[in-house]
């Protein structure tokens, strides 16, 4: 699709691999052994590779892509906002940064209307943290463990998963604790309604034992993604909500990853109607990363904390004019194509009752979680015992030989331990996702073969 011959696609992707392997320090990896695909195209909801293989994406590029890839009203977008003026310092205004500002507030639950603007998702949970911190006069932060909030100093010490290990100093004032996951309940609960009931309890306990006075606020993705899509029971966020309010504690909901139609909604937190937290943080599809971006949502009663006192932080790119260009183009065209609806729908309809089916015929399937274009699927030795077929925090060859064969038979996955995530751009129609279905269902039969 990007117009080369095949000879010239494969030698531009040969010379991409070998500087890649000279001069290209990569993200949470080991250097040496690293092996990366060369992508040299994409479009909708499949990507090429250097063989000219054409691979259906159900990953989103890192759970980012959600309008697909190569949107023409998002391209042309960047490409006029390029002709016209390319950068713009922050404490100047912009069309572009206005617009996308107003097209998010409008979106945002409640009235966080204030918007600040950061190149990714670590970025604003760094500054979500910082605006808490000075308007509670407080400093601990709560974060439950199997979470991710980024790789930046401060985001990399809330996330509860093995990432946080190596960078782990003891950052003072970051508290884990546990959320609600039944499959793999804390609680000994049985039942749905139990595991909220009790995880609340216990965060109520860790606010009380920690000291209320002391704690700025507790982050929390509405569904926490990377950690497994646990889509919280009925009654947990309206329940953290009503613990905030209680102990004076900011709400964080960090919608990096679920935010903007991946969960069949603009916002996962609108699966619990009501609910509104009081900084909500996002990037990823909030322009389906054509051009980084991210931000903080700001609710009226932080936001004035800063109405006479300057706000002590900033960045050079906040608000950059391509990346809220491409943004304004990304929620109109999401709107006006009605995308979140059609994650919703295909979620509801195909891929849901889908994979349920899968689980249904391959023991190597412990349990499937999810909603909208925002799935799971929890591998396992042993149903009974629920032993998981990688370690926490490993890999091992059956996820690997999994894996490898998906990619060979044409599917990009997104895996993480032993869950394969099930993450294809929102804007994904039925023929393509059963298409992804089928090839899922061949290569799990190789995971079959390591159960007990
Ligand atoms: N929060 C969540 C929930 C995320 O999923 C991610 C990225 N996967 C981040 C924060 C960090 O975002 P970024 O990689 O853009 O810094």
């Amino acid at each position: 699709p990007n117009g080369l011959t095949q000879e010239a696609a494969g030698q531009a992707a040969a010379r991409a691999y070998e500087l890649d392997r000279r001069h290209v320090f990569h993200s949470w990896s080991a250097q040496k052994a690293l092996t990366p695909m060369v992508i040299t195209a994409a479009q909708g909801c499949y990507v090429w590779d250097g063989a000219g293989h054409r691979l259906l994406d159900f990953s989103s590029q890192l759970v980012n892509t959600n309008i697909g890839h190569q949107h023409p009203k998002v391209i042309a977008a960047i490409q006029e906002q390029a002709a016209k003026l390319c950068t713009v310092a922050p404490q100047h205004a912009n069309d572009a940064r206005s617009e996308a500002a107003r097209l998010i507030a409008e979106r945002t639950p409640g009235e966080l209307n204030r918007v600040f603007f950061t190149n990714g998702g670590a970025e604003a949970v760094e500054h979500a943290v910082r605006m808490a911190r000075l308007h509670t006069g407080r400093y601990k932060v709560l974060s439950r463990y199997r979470s991710y909030h980024g790789g930046t100093e401060t985001a990399v010490n809330l996330t509860g998963d093995p990432r946080r290990w190596p960078s782990d100093h003891g950052n003072a004032g970051t508290v884990h604790f546990f959320g609600p996951f039944l499959y793999r309940s804390q609680f000994h609960a049985s039942t749905e309604a139990e595991e909220c009931e009790r995880a609340l309890a216990h965060l109520e306990q860790t606010i009380l034992f920690e000291g209320p006075q002391t704690i700025a606020a507790i982050v929390l993705e509405s569904i926490p993604g990377t950690a497994g899509i646990m889509v919280p029971p009925p009654g947990y966020l309206a329940g953290v909500r009503e613990l905030c309010d209680r102990h004076g504690i900011v709400f964080i909901a960090d919608e990096v990853m679920a935010g903007f139609g991946r969960t069949g909604k603009w916002f996962a937190i609108e699966h619990a109607p009501g609910v509104v937290p009081d900084l909500i943080t996002f990037a990823k599809g909030v322009n389906s990363g054509y051009v980084p971006l991210g931000g903080v949502a700001i609710s009226p009663d932080i936001a004035a904390t800063f109405d006479d006192r300057p706000y002590p932080g900033g960045l050079t790119y906040s608000g950059h004019p391509l990346a809220t260009a491409a943004a304004v183009a990304t929620i109109t065209a999401m709107a006006e194509e009605r995308i979140v609806e059609n994650a919703a729908e295909i979620g509801a309809r195909v891929l849901g009752p889908g994979l349920h089916e899968l689980a249904r015929r391959h023991p190597s399937i412990g349990e499937v979680r999810g909603t909208g274009v925002f799935w799971a699927l929890e591998l396992v030795r042993d149903r009974a015992t629920r032993e998981p077929l990688a370690p926490y925090g490993g890999t091992s060859p059956a996820m690997t030989e999994v894996v490898a064969a998906a990619k060979e038979a044409g599917l990009l996955l997104f895996v993480n331990f032993n869950r394969l995530h099930v993450v294809p751009p929102c804007v994904i129609g039925e023929s393509e996702a059963k298409e992804g279905l089928a090839i899922l269902d061949q290569v799990l039969s190789l995971a079959d073969k390591h159960t007990v």
